[in-house]
């Protein structure tokens, strides 16, 4: 084991081998000496008896092979390292033996030639060479007993050659000697090599375990005694907790996290956990704490274990710990952008959805109600169209201010995206909460807001859905308060609306509209028919509006008031306005040519980039002078695309066409847009005339504003709806210039209109 000739696992003999040999180098000088010098008195001794050349051949022949072995010693140094190898081992014994082999050869030729005396005196000088390098070489011993046994064996051999027995018998034992020597200091120094080594190992472990944790600036050791008081206090642990070690040493470890908080109990949670480990003698591994240091809330990360003394006592916890302060707000951050809406700081519809949720399960399990409510902004796309998005933006953030002061603790109010938002509400078990707090929504809404000394209006709607009444899951409470919403903003907003089963009927009934209209264009289904406007002075038919009709062999007659918005909001609008336009066209060439016809035009359909081409080319085809064209368009088309939708009707009017404003007074009523486009006329809603016809004071102040206002820009009005005498007579003394309603003439059919000049004619002749 000690020489290297057996093998106790490849592993471990190359190592040990390592942990002998790497201090051969130290050895190599001396060894080189001592040969030098042994050489130098043997030399000396053949001076006389040997001739010169064979002294030089030899001296030369062993330097040599000293010189080689001493290269072969000191390339070995930094075998601890690499282990040794059994090539490089063989190597120093082969060499050890040649050493050997050269001294021989002198003893060989001295006990031919040589008189006994020479003989013992270069025996002697090979004795000490022999002892030096059992002494100095334990690093070597297979190299020292096979350096021993090359030079002894020949030694023996010669004394008994010659007859000197006694000397053979001394020589034999004091080769013995040298080689078992050389073992024993062998295994000795391997040992204490081994015992190094271990050591060394053991330091490691500890210095990579430091080292581990020391490199980063923010972690250390720590350790308690049995009464959980710090012990052992490193630098790095006090300089964490922002405390001298003096201070630190012996403190309640508990305690020294738990800062100031520690007196008045209220420490963070995870401060029990810690404490409820370390008194269990439980093991511990990455345990978030929040510990106080200088008075500030920090998260560390402490792994612990308890500790046992040599009698396998229990002797206190030790372990690391790291500051994660860092790391943890940044993923805080993330979990909290992944739950929260950036803008206005509400809960997101993730957040929002959870909330619903577990207002639901709470619901089930106390067998009440829960509620979610949607919230949509009426007209901020006005606003975002109009100021742009950083207006938009601090609108908002005004809107979830007041929308957070609404809340309750046991409502949660969210944003959706957009300019929708929401509203959770736990215990519904009173509806008529749910409605109030929806009308105090509208309500807090609706007030105006002041941003960058813009005054700003936009009202609200709300849908809600009651749970589990009206949804089983999350998603269906949503999207039933979703389509509560709907309805609600089709009421034109500011309203609520609670969601019932109705509703999704009609949704069911939309979806249907909406599939059936996809093949309506192809398969014929639409007409047109015309309402005749006439001049309130004579009477005479002055206009046709165009209106549309469809009618499908499964859904029946569709009024337009019910599938233009499905068309609208599909974009069908586009393809089926483009046929409406062609087919009016074609229409107005049959009547006198001082007669209009009226278009209706959607939002969709001014902003679509292929509109004035559409009405170019209707004009063209039917070879209609574009005087004859009246474009109508309602305000809600200056909602979306405001700046656009101008530019669209500014070249339609280039053209010649004229635009009359139609529905006024219904909708968003800003009346800047009415002094920058030259409609021509103004039509006011049938809701007025009819008001006002009986009695309403609003409308018919409304009524009398708008005629004065037409008058004044040159505009023309229409008064629409006029269905009876009375409304009739109201309309004049108001002083509108037009009529249209269903006491001059319902919509008609196409051929239905021609009739009317005929009569006309016959009235007139
Ligand atoms: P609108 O442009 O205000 O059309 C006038 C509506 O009032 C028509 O309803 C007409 O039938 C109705 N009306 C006319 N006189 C009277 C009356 O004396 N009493 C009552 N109660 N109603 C009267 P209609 O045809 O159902 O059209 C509804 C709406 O559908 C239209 O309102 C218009 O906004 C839209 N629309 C119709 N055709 C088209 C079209 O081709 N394109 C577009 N984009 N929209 C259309
Ligand atoms: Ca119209
Ligand atoms: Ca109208």
């Amino acid at each position: 084991m000690v020489l290297g000739l057996t093998h106790a696992g490849a592993e471990d003999w190359a190592r040990m081998r390592a942990l002998q040999y790497g201090r051969l180098f130290e050895a190599t000088k001396l060894k080189v000496a001592s040969h030098a010098l042994a050489a130098v008195a043997s030399i000396w001794l053949f001076r006389d008896v040997a001739p010169l050349s064979m002294i030089f051949g030899w001296a030369l022949l062993l330097g040599t092979v000293v010189a080689y072995g001493a290269r072969v010693d000191l390339a070995m140094h930094d075998v601890t390292r690499h282990k040794l190898n059994a090539q490089e081992f063989r190597r120093q014994v082969e060499i050890a033996a040649l050493t050997g082999l050269v001294w021989v050869a002198p003893v060989a030729w001295f006990t031919l030639h040589a008189p006994d005396s020479a003989r013992l005196e270069l025996w002697a000088i090979l004795a000490l060479l022999l002892t030096v390098s059992a002494v100095i070489i334990p690093a070597a011993p297979m190299a020292t007993v096979a350096f021993a046994g090359t030079v002894g064996l020949p030694v023996i051999c010669g004394f008994v050659l010659t007859g000197a027995l006694p000397m053979a018998l001394i020589t034999c034992l004091f080769v013995a000697t040298i080689m078992l020597g050389t073992i024993e200091t062998s295994r000795h120094f391997l040992m204490s090599r081994l015992g190094e080594a271990g050591v060394a190992e053991r330091n490691e472990v500890v210095s990579l375990l430091l080292g581990e944790y020391e490199e980063g600036d923010a972690d250390w050791l720590w350790e308690t005694d049995t009464n959980r008081r710090v012990r052992a206090v490193s630098r790095r642990f006090a300089y964490a907790l922002g405390m001298e070690v003096s201070e630190i040493d012996g403190q309640p470890f508990v305690q020294l996290l738990a800062g100031a908080a520690w007196a008045n109990g209220r420490f963070h949670p995870s401060m029990h956990d810690l404490a409820e480990r370390l008194k269990r003698r439980e093991r511990f591994a990455n345990l978030p704490v929040q510990v106080v240091v200088r008075g500030e809330k920090r998260w560390w990360e402490l792994s612990g274990q308890p500790r046992f003394d040599e009698a396998g006592d229990y002797a206190g916890f030790h372990g690391v710990g790291s500051d994660v302060t860092q790391a943890r707000a940044s993923s805080e951050k993330i979990a909290w952008l992944a739950r929260y809406d950036t803008l206005t700081g509400l809960p997101n519809r993730m957040m929002l959805t959870e909330a619903l949720g577990e207002a639901m399960l709470y619901a089930e399990q106390w067998r009440t109600r829960c509620a979610f409510l949607m919230i949509d902004l009426d007209r901020f796309k006005a606003v975002n169209d109009t100021l742009g998005h950083l207006i938009g933006d601090q609108l908002l953030a005004r809107v979830s201010d007041r929308l957070k002061s609404l809340m309750s603790e046991t409502e949660l109010c969210g944003r959706l995206g957009g300019d929708e938002f929401a509203v959770v509400i736990r215990d519904a078990s009173d509806l008529s909460r749910v409605s109030r707090m929806a009308q105090a929504v509208i309500d807090r809404l609706s007030e105006p807001y002041t941003v960058e000394s813009h005054t700003l209006f936009v009202g609200a709607s709300v849908g809600a859905a009651i749970g589990p009444r009206d949804g089983g899951s999350v998603e269906e409470l949503m999207r039933n308060a979703d389509l509560a919403l709907y309805r609600a903003k089709d009421g034109g907003g500011g309203q609520q609306c609670m969601y019932e089963p109705a509703l999704l009927a009609q949704a069911e009934e939309r979806r249907k509209i909406e599939f059936a209209m996809r093949h309506a264009l192809d398969r014929n289904e639409f007409h047109l028919v015309f309402q005749p406007v006439v001049d309130t002075g004579d009477e005479a038919v002055v206009s046709f509006e165009a209106l549309l009709r469809w009618e499908n062999p499964e859904l029946g007659t569709i009024s337009p008031a019910k599938f233009v918005p499905v068309a609208e909001d599909t974009r069908l609008i586009v393809p089926i306005g483009d046929w409406v336009m062609k087919q009016a066209c074609i229409q107005a060439t049959q009547w006198p040519r001082h007669v209009k016809v009226a278009v209706n035009v959607s939002g969709e359909q001014l902003v679509d980039a292929n509109f004035h081409n559409c009405v170019v080319s209707a004009l063209a085809m039917a070879n209609l002078p574009a005087q004859r064209l009246e474009i109508e368009v309602t305000e809600s088309i200056f909602l979306r695309d405001a700046a656009g939708a101008r530019l669209a009707l500014e070249r339609i009017m280039a053209l010649g066409c004229s635009v009359a404003l139609d529905d006024f007074g219904t909708g968003y009523s800003s009346l800047g847009y009415i002094r920058k486009l030259r409609f021509s006329t103004i039509k006011l809603d049938r809701s007025f005339v009819q008001g006002a016809a009986v009695g309403n004071r609003e409308s018919l102040a409304v009524a009398r504003a708008v005629v004065a206002m037409a008058d004044s820009l040159e505009m023309a009005t229409t008064a629409e709806g006029v269905e009876t005498e009375a409304e009739l007579a109201l309309v004049r003394k108001l002083g509108c210039t037009k009529i249209q309603g269903y006491y001059y003439g319902r919509p008609m059919a196409a051929a239905e209109t021609l009739t009317l000049f005929q009569k006309d004619r016959r009235k007139a002749g």
